[in-house]
């Protein structure tokens, strides 16, 4: 990070800290975000996360996680003076404040220094000081990163490590996609160091899926797979009713996505479902078709080259016409 001594200097004094991530936070978002929270606790500042949205069940087990406030009807005005009275606003594993909604106009708007730790592409331009590194697999690795600038390695402890390494695990897909280097084995290795349980971790985010999680995901492999060797694309696409059917929680349809994509010879993978009155997309790509333009471009989104989202206004039915058709106009770079 730059300005990384007066920083250094601000946290060399107590104070009143808010942590914020990105809706609907996943493991790297909440993980690193309840890591950083208990270390910037152990040098004795006052520090809460609040989140924009709920988050899945099979990330509730992350030390620090009872701390944590959702931003909702009955906690707005408890944010609010949260985020008035910070002296700190550390914004965790998003680039633009337009992705924690209403948050995001708190947050622009208080007196408090903004940090940014982020791995996400085209950040917006709010905070004093950034922590900013797209070749980065995960937010995790940055906060852990961060710790070792601060030079306080002898702070993280087991319950740090596993929240950064959790993030890790998931924003890598468990050390499988291009974003692995020497420098997150390391970091990872320095977190088993510290006593964090790889396999617990991993059995608490993958293997604690409900009954219902398994026949919708049954479902959409046999019932609800398009593949279109055309462009080389694959998508579920998912009802309200269809996710009604399997009682469908936060967090079931996450991974499904990675499905798609792993069919030999498909460059982008997406999921469109319907849920909450909105439609939600996730993206996927192999090799040099970015979704992250894609999104940017036709669905209000963005993320990373290989894994992005968006969102759409339009019906269901009309959000998957468009994106089929939308697929013409990238036949060149999906049949390349
Ligand atoms: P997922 O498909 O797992 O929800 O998200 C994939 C990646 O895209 C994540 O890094 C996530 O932060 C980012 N992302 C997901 N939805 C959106 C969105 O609506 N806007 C932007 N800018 N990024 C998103
Ligand atoms: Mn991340």
């Amino acid at each position: 990070m730059q300005e990384i001594e007066a920083l250094k200097a601000l946290l060399n004094v107590p104070q009143k800290i808010v942590i914020t991530t990105h809706q609907r936070p996943d493991a790297d978002a909440l993980g690193s975000s309840l890591g950083l929270m208990l270390y910037l606790q152990k040098k004795g500042h006052s520090v809460t996360v609040v989140t924009p949205t709920d988050y899945p069940d099979f990330l509730k087990w992350m030390q620090g996680n009872d701390e944590v406030v959702i931003y909702g009807e009955q906690t707005k005005q408890h944010v609010k003076g949260l985020i008035d009275e910070a002296s700190l606003i550390f914004c965790l594993d998003f680039s633009a404040l337009s992705r924690i909604d209403d948050l995001g106009d708190l947050v622009r708007e208080a007196n408090g220094d903004k940090v940014l730790i982020d791995h996400h592409l085209e950040p917006e331009d709010f905070a004093k000081f950034k922590s900013w590194d797209t070749g980065a697999a995960a937010t995790a690795e940055l906060v852990y990163d961060f710790i070792m600038d601060m030079g306080e390695e002898d702070l993280i402890d087991k319950g740090i490590a596993e929240c950064l390494y959790a993030g890790i695990l998931t924003d890598t897909g468990s050390f499988k996609h291009p974003n692995v280097t020497q420098h997150v084995f390391e970091v990872c290795a320095a977190l088993v160091a510290k006593e964090a349980d790889s396999s617990k971790v991993s059995k608490l985010i993958y293997d604690t899926n409900s009954e219902d999680r398994l026949r919708l995901l049954g479902y959409s492999l046999s019932e609800k797979l398009k593949v279109i060797p055309e462009y080389n694309t694959a998508y579920f696409a998912l009802s309200a009713k269809e996710l009604n059917r399997f009682n469908t929680q936060a967090g079931d349809t996450e991974g499904l996505v990675n499905y798609a994509l792993s069919i030999g010879g498909i460059k982008m993978a997406a999921l469109i479902k319907e849920s909450d009155g909105i439609i939600k997309m996730s993206f996927r790509s192999v090799g040099d078709f970015s979704v992250n333009d894609f999104a940017r471009s036709h669905f209000n989104g963005g993320g990373h080259k290989n894994a992005a989202g968006g969102r759409s206004d339009d019906s269901f039915e009309d959000t998957v016409k468009k994106f089929e058709n939308l697929l013409k106009e990238y036949k060149s770079t999906l049949k390349e």
